[in-house]
């Protein structure tokens, strides 16, 4: 039961909103049928939009499409389809209503695209189907408080020419695109942005002012990887009506808000070693400081994941570096992880206090829309154009709300591996409201590897010994993980047979 996300989605009944056909053509609407939990397309639709010709040979159990000067084969009963004479997999067989066929939604990027000879990309968060060379960059947005004002940072992916121009009581953002794949934040500081959503053009976004405004600044960085990224300040006014000073200026090289990398199924483990910088986090008597403790045991963890698991493993820093909290998690979600662990050693006026404590997020401080989340009950939001997105582009602090069950299953492992290796806190499984863990969309777990404040624990804690237990502990427990639960995903596969764990 620890995946119950996957499960009710994929039970999701019929009907399913429709995709949208994006081309130089313009929109037209592709309708979804779901069958047997996977979503389809009517090959009667795909042949009336791409031209196709569609035929059964009941004496070969297959149909066949023929798309230009190319025939696609699919096999009645099979989710396989041969192009030309290569085999490609699709993710059920053809279903059939009537005389009416249709086919997994996957068909179309999978078969058609090369049986045309024409991209054709299929999104499915926002429920698209891109023909050619149209161009629809993702766009995430985030908006956070920055000395008093309101800071709307916008990842851009692949960066695109755009406008921002303030129109009255709104700002309007427009990109030289066709149309927008958009991820829009809800306004935590609505006395400044009121709202942003999809603007009256396709390819543009309104964000609506809220009463205190007072004066914008926009600001244009390079992104990550052929990204562009647009901050928009927004400043109130002081009580006597003038415009308040605005913000400093962003930093160019602050880690992307979220993913914009298309889905795939990676095996990526993110470990973040605790503080860094000038925040040495705790120190011990001796003079060790938590955050070289974090570092040494966070760069063994990767080589011994690497080489044990042949997982791909990424530290949210590999010096002695200032990392943000929010930027530690976006690391993890830039990066498609499955495993999100934050490395710490704790501290006490007790010097007594000893042993390991392994903890999970606890949702009591984020209210009840992130307990909704967690309970399945907000799924999915609905967005522009039709449809829904799912939870990784909502509110960055819910992110982990949907994860709870799976973190409370890491955290009991990684708390079952370690006592077998190293000393262990009365208390040493937990809940709390732990920042760094909030904006992680995966399993994520935090781990105070035991307390610096303790002389005896402070000497364990930097010796090769202790350090290398900790890390056979966490790549046991990682291994148990993995064993109970399968390759933990990040998100649910459209896919997914009705009831499929994973
Ligand atoms: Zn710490």
């Amino acid at each position: 039961m620890a995946f119950v996300a996957g499960a009710l989605a994929a039970q999701a009944p019929a009907p399913a909103a429709p995709y949208t056909v994006l081309s130089r053509e313009g929109r037209r609407p592709l309708p979804v049928r779901v069958v047997n939990g996977q979503e389809m397309f009517a090959l009667d639709d795909l042949a009336r939009l791409f031209d196709l010709g569609v035929r059964e040979d009941a004496l070969a159990g297959g149909l066949i499409v023929t798309a230009r000067n190319q025939t696609i084969v699919l096999s009645i009963g099979q989710g396989l389809a041969s192009i030309g004479g290569r085999l490609i997999s699709l993710p059920a067989a053809p279903a059939r209503d009537g005389r009416a066929w249709f086919v997994p939604v996957d068909f179309v990027p999978r078969a058609l695209s090369p049986a045309l000879g024409t991209p054709l990309d299929l999104r499915k968060p926002p429920r698209l189907v891109v023909v050619g060379d149209v161009r629809v960059p993702r766009v995430a947005g985030r908006i956070e408080r920055v000395e008093g004002a309101a800071r709307l940072t916008l990842d851009v992916s692949p960066a695109t020419p755009h406008t921002v121009a303030q129109d009255g009581p709104r700002v309007v953002v427009k990109f030289d695109a066709d149309a927008l794949d958009p991820a829009l934040p809800t306004s935590s500081m609505p006395d400044l942005i009121q709202a942003v959503r999809p603007g009256e053009s396709p390819a543009s976004l309104t964000v609506d002012l809220g009463p205190r405004f007072g004066s914008m600044r926009v600001s244009d960085l390079p992104g990550d990887r052929g990204s562009g990224r647009v901050v928009i300040d927004i400043a109130g006014q002081t009580t006597e009506g003038t415009p308040a000073p605005q913000a400093p200026p962003p930093t160019p090289d602050a880690p992307p808000l979220l993913d914009l990398a298309p889905a795939g199924s990676l095996r990526t483990i993110v470990i973040d070693a605790g503080h860094g910088g000038d925040e040495h986090g705790a120190r011990g008597r001796d003079g060790t400081l938590e955050k070289t403790v974090t570092l040494g045991v966070a760069r063994r963890l990767k080589a011994s994941l690497e080489a044990r698991l042949g997982l791909r493993v990424i530290l949210t820093r590999d010096g002695d570096e200032n990392v943000g909290l929010d930027e530690r998690a976006a690391v993890a979600n830039n990066n498609k992880a499955d495993i999100f662990l934050s490395l710490h050693a704790n501290a006490s006026v007790r010097p007594s206090a000893v042993g390991a404590e392994v903890f999970y997020l606890s949702l009591e401080e984020y209210g009840d829309e992130a307990q909704k989340v967690a309970r399945g009950e907000s799924e999915a939001l609905p967005v522009f154009g039709g449809g829904t997105r799912d939870i990784e582009v909502i509110l960055w602090e819910m992110a982990q709300a949907r994860y709870i069950e799976q973190s409370a299953a890491l955290a009991q492992n990684v708390e079952a591996s370690l006592r077998e290796r190293v000393p262990m806190s009365p208390r040493a499984l937990q809940q709390a409201p732990f920042r760094v863990l909030v904006g992680a969309n995966m399993p994520a777990v935090l781990v105070e590897m035991g307390f610096i404040s303790n002389p005896e624990q402070e000497k364990q804690l930097s010796s090769d010994t202790f350090q290398n237990a900790v890390v056979q502990g966490l790549v046991d427990s990682i291994i148990r993980f993995r064993d109970a639960h399968g390759a933990p995903r990040r998100s649910v596969q459209p896919g997914t047979p009705p009831g499929a764990a994973r």
